[in-house]
């Protein structure tokens, strides 16, 4: 049960109608192109070809296609998806959206973006905020001008969504929230989180516009993920591997003499890195902080530094992601010390509210 008396919130009408529209897969129509959904009954092979869309050997009057069956579930390559599934061909470009229940979707979510084994009241966090982040979709997509053919994306770039499994369990945490979000000023937030934030102070952090997201820039650091092997990491690149990554992005650099992390911000994040690749100590190029990141898949987070030894470089760092909002491992020990999950995001997005989505009542016709 919740402290906190869950206030109403926004109509469903006006984020939706309880469904979130799942971008899976697009792509552009460059030549002839086929699909293939399988649901219990019957398989669809679709194609697009001379302009016209057909299915199972049919041309279609329009170039999109919804398909929706009595037992919710459709196959799309290796993954099964509940609700519907629409193909969809608009300006030359193909594209497969899932619409299904938002709870089906926050279930599904969990199974990748969670860990399934812990606690309950772990996975209840994660339910709120996966299902708070995809309503703050819902709600950016329907306030477009033009409204977008879907809501979110099925990738990290939003959160890793791969249809229906079989982790029935995580079923408890989405219906013990069920309906619940994270509201500042009654509007649902940027549901940020990371794996582990390191105890880096997300307040200290600069290029980000808190005074939109102000419950992002919590003023005090996190003292509960020390557990996480990543919350100190380290690592060591040989000469010439480092030599192989930095060569992606600068091709005439034939050594490196040194490399430093030349600015940093309050947090500890790292801006921007000095390398020095000529026989004087003067520095031939500069990349961000960013692109490292990038480059170097060891690279775990945003606040690290690199010291040179020997032939060596060292990159030494904390946490395992952006370091803002939820810290996942963060979670998982307040859990064991017994914390509720309103008392841990309060913890970690300040100043939030609960509140619930409601069902605009059916008004009758006068
Ligand atoms: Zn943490």
């Amino acid at each position: 049960m919740f402290r906190v008396i869950l206030g109403l919130f926004v109509c469903t009408s006006l984020f939706g109608n309880g469904h979130i529209r799942v971008l899976l897969a697009q792509g552009e129509v460059t030549q002839p192109i086929e699909w293939q959904f399988i649901t219990s009954k019957k398989s669809f092979l679709c194609a697009f070809s001379e302009g016209s869309l057909f299915c199972n050997g049919k041309r279609l009057p329009k170039n999109a296609l919804r398909i929706s069956t009595d037992d919710n579930r459709c196959a799309y390559q290796d993954a099964a998806y509940a609700g519907d599934i629409a193909l969809i061909i608009q300006d030359n470009h193909w594209y497969i959206i899932n619409n299904l229940l938002l709870d089906d979707y926050v279930y599904s979510v969990l199974r990748s973006e969670s860990w399934p084994g812990w606690p309950l009241e772990v996975n209840k966090v994660f339910a709120i905020m996966v299902r708070t982040y995809a309503v703050h979709k819902i709600m950016v997509a329907k306030n477009q001008k033009k409204r977008p053919l879907f809501d979110i994306r099925a990738t990290n770039v939003h959160q890793t969504y791969k249809g229906v499994h079989d982790f029935e369990h995580l079923r408890q945490a989405v219906n013990d929230t069920h309906d619940i979000i994270i509201t500042y000023n009654k509007q649902p937030i940027v549901a940020m989180y990371d794996s582990c934030c390191g105890g880096v102070i997300p307040a200290q952090l600069s290029g980000f516009d808190f005074k939109s997201n102000p419950y992002l820039a919590r003023p005090y650091a996190c003292i509960y993920c020390s557990e996480c092997k990543l919350f100190n990491w380290s690592f060591t690149y040989p000469h010439d591997t480092l030599l192989n990554l930095l060569q992606k992005e600068f091709p005439d650099i034939k050594q490196i003499k040194d490399i430093r992390v030349t600015a940093s911000d309050k947090a500890g994040k790292a801006l921007e890195i000095s390398v020095v690749s000529g026989k004087t100590s003067k520095v031939h190029k500069t990349i961000t902080a960013s692109a490292m990141y990038r480059l170097c898949k060891d690279v775990r987070s945003f606040c690290y530094t690199i010291k040179k030894e020997g032939k060596d470089f060292i990159f030494a760092g904390k946490g395992f992601g952006h370091h803002m909002g939820v810290c996942q491992w963060g979670v998982r020990t307040m859990a064991k010390k017994g914390f509720l999950c309103k008392e841990i995001l309060d913890y970690y997005y300040p100043g939030t509210t609960l509140m619930k989505l409601v069902t605009e009542p059916h008004h009758a016709a006068a």
